[in-house]
């Protein structure tokens, strides 16, 4: 079931040029309405599909945008596909697949291609919204997730893991003596630096780890599934990595070494309780000589010394 991309820009006049015999034409302004009352790509799709099902009798819709790492299915691709590449001006929009068992007649062809032409104002300021979105969640120096971002998955992976019994760990990395670098070499020069350790921790991660800048030299790690053993593997991983990858500004190797602090949540804690347990084990990997991993001594074990 293969079949080309082709390239689909609206085109205002099409309206005007081919009315529409089907009685739904009149529905033209009611299914814009639909169309433009959500910012979510994949609740757009649902409403575009809805129309596709009842208009053409379509079987399948797949939409993807890359660049969004979002994409919506609905119904079964099967029998003729038309593959379309999404464009308003220069943006793309993404790529939608759609398919029918039995081919579409040309004036059917039209009849979708003029739906199309609905889809492509809302779906533009849908997939503009989600762009800022992202952005306003990213770090841009490192294009990891930034402070806000951060906040926002560890009360979602907190709820997650709690509600699955699965456990969560969370490790928090400073950068030693970081200060000395700009202080020394610039603040470019340790603008590389957190650049240069976020590609480790990229590089060192796994699939479902998830990556953020904190703040300044600081990287969190949050690591679902994971466990004290799994997540210490994982810190040391990369401590070890930032250590043995040279680091060269202006002709000179720089020393890098990480200190990082692990905890792994315990269900009775907050999101804060958890947090300020990782960056307590960071401080005593910091106290205790830097450059090493330092584990946070679980929950229940912390009460019983604190009673
Ligand atoms: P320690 O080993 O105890 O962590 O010492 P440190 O020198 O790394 O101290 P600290 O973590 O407090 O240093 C953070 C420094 O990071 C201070 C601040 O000037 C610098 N900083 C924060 N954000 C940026 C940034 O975006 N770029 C650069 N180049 N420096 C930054
Ligand atoms: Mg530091």
């Amino acid at each position: 079931m293969s079949s080309r991309i082709i390239s689909f820009r609206p085109a205002a006049q099409l309206w005007r040029r081919l009315p529409l015999q089907c009685k739904r034409h009149s529905n033209r302004g009611c299914l814009l309405n639909r169309l433009h009352a959500s910012l979510d790509p994949r609740q757009l799709m649902g409403v575009y599909w809805d129309e596709l099902r009842q208009l053409l009798g379509m079987e399948g819709l797949r939409w993807e945008h890359q660049g969004l790492c979002q994409q919506a299915q609905l119904g079964l691709q099967q029998g003729w596909l038309r593959v379309y590449r999404l464009f308003l001006g220069d943006q793309d929009l993404g790529e939608l697949a759609l398919s029918r068992s039995a081919p579409l007649q040309e004036r059917e062809l039209l009849l979708l291609e003029q739906t199309l032409d609905l889809l492509i104002q809302p779906l533009h300021n849908a997939v503009l919204y989600q762009q800022a979105l992202a952005a306003a969640l990213r770090d841009p120096l490192t294009g990891l997730g930034n402070r806000a971002a951060f906040e926002q998955a560890l009360l979602q992976e907190l709820e997650l893991a709690c509600r699955h019994g699965m456990p969560l760990s969370l490790a928090l990395l400073d950068i030693d003596h970081f200060k000395e670098i700009n202080d020394n070499h610039g603040h470019l020069a340790g603008d590389a630096v957190l650049t240069h350790v976020a590609a480790a921790i990229r590089g060192q991660a796994r699939q479902s780890d998830l990556l953020f800048r904190y703040a300044g030299d600081e990287f969190v790690i949050l690591m679902r599934h994971t466990g004290r053993l799994g997540a210490c593997t994982v810190a040391e991983r990369i401590r070890r990595a930032v250590e043995r990858q040279p680091f060269s500004h202006a002709e000179r190797e720089l020393p890098v070494r990480l200190s990082i602090g692990v905890a792994t949540a315990d269900p009775r804690e907050s999101a804060d309780g958890l947090f300020e347990r990782a960056d307590r084990a960071l401080l005593a990997a910091k106290r205790s000589g830097r450059n090493r991993i330092h584990w946070a001594e679980p929950l229940a074990a912390e009460c019983r010394v604190h009673a």
